[in-house]
């Protein structure tokens, strides 16, 4: 496969096996519809999507790419680090997701409970559960069930009231760190890629930290263009990843169609000058 070749690639998308709305199998059946011709599942710490979805990939005649999108704490904010082309069963990768999983559970709990409280209500986190698939709660789980219950108008309300960053249903939650999530990722064959970089809302210096930091790691891959962002922030983000020595990496972030706002098969190419990330799996002669 020659990915230079194809003009939609999408690195960066989610199933029910975390907070999407469509199974594996859906998801790339909408990807296909949608032009996508090389994909990859990031379902957030868990992988149990990626075999059902490469299945179906391999049916629908679309290269696909294993990943994940893992949680990480650097400098006591939320960062996420994408993994992509690892080998799946790779025992301390799994070990590492596990215990994240159980991170997320307890986070869950407390979530519920502080939800319980602010609402005046009982039963915060078994509605959430209803919406959740997979071996993961997140917090789209509990915004869905807000949104639901009428007690927010959109999902952003439910952030922006209860359960974004320092809102009073947010638990802090020290997840595991950057090197570490790099090194679970790249001792599993895999390359490292910082997701989104422009949603952290980092100042110039401290995203130059965060790169330094994720470099030295071992970290490769910087995500340049995100699902439905301005081409000024793509322009900024590709210069970083060339000043920095960083592979480009490109991906909707889909989670489905309720969110009417973002599709798969329109993300811009990739800007002239970057090296692209599937560059380092031709080097090392595996894929695409
Ligand atoms: P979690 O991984 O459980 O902390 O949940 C984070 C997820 O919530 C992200 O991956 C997004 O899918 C979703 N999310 C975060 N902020 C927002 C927002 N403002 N509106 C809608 N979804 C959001
Ligand atoms: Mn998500
Ligand atoms: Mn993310
Ligand atoms: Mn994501």
């Amino acid at each position: 496969m020659e990915p230079d070749r194809y003009t939609q690639i999408d690195l960066h998308c989610h199933s029910t096996a975390s907070d999407g709305e469509l199974s594996p199998t859906a998801l790339v059946e909408y990807a296909r519809g949608q032009g996508v011709e090389v994909l990859a599942l990031t379902d957030h710490d868990v992988t149990d999507g990626v075999a059902e979805a490469a299945a179906a990939a391999e049916q629908h005649g679309l290269a696909f790419i294993s990943g994940v999108e893992i949680s990480v704490s650097w400098e006591k904010q939320l960062i996420h680090i994408v993994g992509l082309d690892f080998d799946v069963d790779d025992p301390t990768l799994q070990q590492g997701l596990a215990g994240l999983r159980a991170q997320r559970q307890g986070r869950a709990e407390e979530m519920g409970r502080r939800l319980d409280r602010k609402l005046g209500c009982e039963g915060s986190l078994a509605a959430a559960q209803t919406y959740a698939d997979g071996q993961i709660l997140s917090r789209t789980h509990f915004a869905r069930y807000l949104l639901d219950s009428g007690r927010v108008k959109t999902l952003q309300e439910a952030f922006d009231r209860y359960l974004g960053a320092g809102k009073p249903c947010y638990v802090k939650t020290e997840w595991t760190d950057l090197a570490q999530a790099v090194n679970w990722i790249t001792a599993a064959g895999g390359e490292a890629v910082i997701a989104h970089p422009s949603r952290y809302k980092l100042s110039a210096t401290k995203l130059r930290r965060l790169i330094e930091d994720f470099k030295a790691a071992g970290g490769r891959g910087l995500e340049v263009i995100s699902g439905n962002q301005d081409s000024n922030t793509t322009r900024n983000l590709a210069e970083y990843a060339q000043r920095h020595g960083l592979h480009a990496s490109l991906g909707s972030d889909y989670h489905g169609p309720s969110q009417g706002w973002r599709q798969m098969g329109r993300l811009a190419p990739l800007p002239r000058g970057c090296e692209p990330i599937w560059r380092l799996w031709q080097e090392g002669g595996v894929r695409p």
